[in-house]
């Protein structure tokens, strides 16, 4: 059996006195898409920031290639070979697309790579040459949004985190951002961790899915299977907002492969 490349188990997170993280326990192999859904409010971006060294965890393990990272700073955790695209894409708008894209690059020093992953995201994201020059304040939002990704490959990531990458995209640009992120994986060979509103697209193209519902797991199993289960239909796919509405108890279970 692989082992798995990142295994978090049991965590707790807190914000001061409150608890949004409780008790999750989640994994992603080599090579594997992973999507996390859930509502508003469900804990989906606290797991990420928990797993990328922004937030202490309590409680619980994290565990990325065999090594303890539980306390490790988001700087470590970069180092590792994880990388974080925030919600929000935080790129830097007054640096241009390419000192974006260099910002990325920062911990590496092997000059021939970074070239070659500089070109490597321009065959991904041709748009991104064509404005290479440009201030980032003024690329559209889904530009930024392909802008975030590119920095983080920048960093010859093993693992990329991201954050609701849908966020406020039309959808069309949804499904092709979608479609290179399942390129990136294939042809880079980088694991993929997504959190995602939108059910629809994040289990069409991710592997396996967690549903989140206010900080715990409910439900997990194969994207094949949690796209046929009644539940994930009803309050995930069915409705345009049951996402949003989807605020009932979950009977715990995990759907087999
Ligand atoms: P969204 O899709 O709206 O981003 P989410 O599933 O990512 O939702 P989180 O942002 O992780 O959810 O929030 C989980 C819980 O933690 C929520 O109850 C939220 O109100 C709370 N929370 C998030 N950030 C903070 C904070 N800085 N201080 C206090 N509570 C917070």
């Amino acid at each position: 059996m692989t082992e798995p490349l990142l295994s978090v188990g049991a965590v707790e997170t807190y914000y001061g006195p409150i608890q949004a993280i409780r008790g999750v326990s989640l994994q992603v192999n080599p090579g594997q898409i992973v999507a996390v859904l859930g509502a508003n409010g469900a804990g989906k971006t606290t797991v990420l920031r928990t797993i990328s060294g922004v937030l202490n965890a309590e409680r619980g393990s994290i565990r990325f290639q065999g090594r303890d990272i539980r306390n490790a700073s988001p700087d470590q955790v970069v180092r590792m070979g994880i990388c974080h695209v925030p919600e929000g894409r935080e790129i830097f708008p007054l640096l241009t697309v390419r000192e974006n894209l260099m910002t990325g690059a920062y911990t590496r020093r092997d000059r021939d790579g970074i070239a070659r992953d500089l070109d490597i995201c321009f065959g991904y994201f041709p748009v991104l040459k064509e404005r290479s020059h440009q201030r980032a304040g003024l690329l559209s939002g889904g530009q930024q949004q392909m802008l975030a990704i590119s920095r983080a490959l920048m960093a010859s990531p093993r693992l990329l985190l991201l954050d609701e990458p849908s966020l406020g995209l039309a959808p069309l640009l949804v499904t092709q951002i979608f479609d290179i992120i399942r390129r990136i994986n294939q042809e880079q060979g980088v694991a993929i961790l997504v959190v995602e509103q939108n059910a629809h697209i994040a289990l069409k193209t991710a592997d396996y899915g967690y549903v989140l519902e206010t900080g715990r797991i409910v439900v997990q199993g194969d994207c094949v299977s949690l796209m046929e289960s009644d539940d994930i239909k009803e309050f995930y796919l069915g409705q345009k907002d049951a996402g949003v509405r989807g605020q009932r108890r979950w009977r715990r279970k995990k759907i087999w492969r």
